[in-house]
């Protein structure tokens, strides 16, 4: 008998009939004998929509009435699965985050998973109870209610898992696993039958949505066994995300990840001389503003260029802090760019293998896409391109590693 948790995200179960689905696939669990808790999202569409009916209300509403009115998206679907299961003449009990209780800190909207009280979800397991959580949501140490960051379903999954000591998490979505590249983008895209989670750790923060970051945080600080799997299909072992590499399998390349949600900032004619990257920069951290990529252009006339690039909704506050900056230091001008994206190859193979970067930057180039910003670590290249172009630039990237292909043994 194992402990198994598993999270079905909004689309699986994005009406009643795939809900009926989902409780028939947790019976099948049920009746091997294993003990099973299941965290469902919002129906597919639920959070959005409720996030609009706020901004009806006000164009940026109070965090904490915002988490109020989204995580009851949730509330609805954890009663009815625990119906659907019970329909099918199991025993099922659903539970929201407070009902668990899933504590969490204060921070409104991206609060993080402090604790999680096991015994009364263990009760429930131990007299043959399929347990349904909310997923998204818990309660800070003021009771009140918090959500975990859009995707925090898979987070709550997880950290049920670790929780729970639990034997495996699976995560069920629309996709049969994760993929060399979004799907949706690249109809060629290949399914992985692993990954190493500090590439999927790298995919999870730099876009791709599959899995929210802090679900792959928290599979490797756990050791949880971690599995991304169809609630579509029956057949099929999804994608396991492993801890260790095989260096002799390894492809060089494992996947591309994009992300639109960034924005370019700019301060020019910044004096050059020491200091200055400080005395831009802290005002930002300040404000708490995270920053991403950093560009430092040549100086000439005794004055530099200075770039960085913000989370897109946090462009406008950034702004305002850089014109004050900007007086603060003598600088001529502030710019901002949105219609920006990044664009991410990542692979662990990188740390053996030269010359990836300049088949990068030539893969881009032969499509005419101009790169705006680079960084790098051991395992990731990043670009910024012209949002226009980042589709284009997933594509020929995909193509140029040969992504499509299955890697030949080293
Ligand atoms: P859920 O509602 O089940 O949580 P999400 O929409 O959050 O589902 O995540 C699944 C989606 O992630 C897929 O439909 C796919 O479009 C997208 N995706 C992005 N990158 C990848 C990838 N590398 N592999 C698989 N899916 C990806
Ligand atoms: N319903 C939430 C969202 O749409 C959480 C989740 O689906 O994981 O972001
Ligand atoms: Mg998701």
């Amino acid at each position: 008998m194992a402990l198994i948790v598993q999270k079905y995200g909004g689309t699986s179960v994005g009406s009643v009939e795939r809900i009926r689905n989902v409780a028939e696939r947790v019976a099948k669990f049920k009746m091997l004998g294993h003990q099973v808790v299941v965290v469902v999202s919002a129906i597919s569409g639920e959070t959005n929509r409720l996030i609009a009916l706020a901004k009806e209300i006000n164009k940026d509403p109070d965090p904490r009435e915002l988490d109020v009115i989204v995580s009851t998206g949730e509330q609805v679907t954890i009663a009815l699965l625990a119906m659907a299961i019970k329909d099918l003449g199991l025993k099922a009990k659903s539970y929201t985050g407070w009902q668990v209780p899933l504590r969490t800190d204060n921070a409104y909207t991206k609060a993080r998973i402090e604790h999680i009280d096991d015994q009364a979800m263990r009760a429930d397991l131990n007299s043959g109870h399929v347990v349904v959580v909310a997923g998204f949501q818990g309660i800070d140490a003021d009771n009140n209610i918090t959500t975990l960051g859009r995707g925090g379903s898979d987070t709550t999954g997880v950290a049920l898992a670790a929780a729970l000591k639990a034997d495996e998490c699976q995560i069920y979505t629309d996709v049969d696993g994760v993929y060399t590249t979004d799907p949706r983008i690249v109809p060629e895209a290949r399914k992985l039958d692993t990954i190493t989670f500090e590439e999927m750790l790298e995919l999870a923060s730099l876009g791709s949505k599959v899995l929210q970051i802090r679900a792959v945080e928290f599979a490797g600080k756990y050791h949880i066994k971690l599995r991304v799997l169809s609630s579509f299909e029956d057949e099929g072992e999804g994608t396991l995300i492993t801890f260790e590499e095989n260096s002799m399998e390894q492809p060089v390349i494992s996947g591309i990840a994009f992300n639109r949600d960034e924005a370019k900032l700019t301060i020019l004619g910044v004096p050059d001389k020491p200091g200055v990257a400080g005395l831009i920069l802290a005002p930002i951290a300040d404000a708490n503003i995270d920053v991403d990529m950093i560009v430092q252009n040549v100086g000439h006339d005794g004055t530099t260029d200075f770039s960085f690039t913000v989370q897109r909704s946090e462009m406008k506050k950034a702004m305002d802090v850089l014109e004050i900056v900007k007086g603060a230091i003598g600088a001529r001008e502030v710019i901002g760019a949105d219609k920006i994206a990044k664009v991410s190859i990542v692979g662990v193979g990188m740390r053996t293998h030269a010359g990836i970067a300049s088949k990068m930057f030539k893969a881009l180039a032969a499509e005419n896409i101009n790169i705006q910003m680079i960084s790098t670590s051991e395992i990731k290249i990043s670009v910024v391109v012209e949002d226009k172009y980042m589709e284009l630039a997933v594509r020929a990237l995909h193509q140029a590693f040969e992504l499509d292909k299955e890697p030949a043994s080293a």
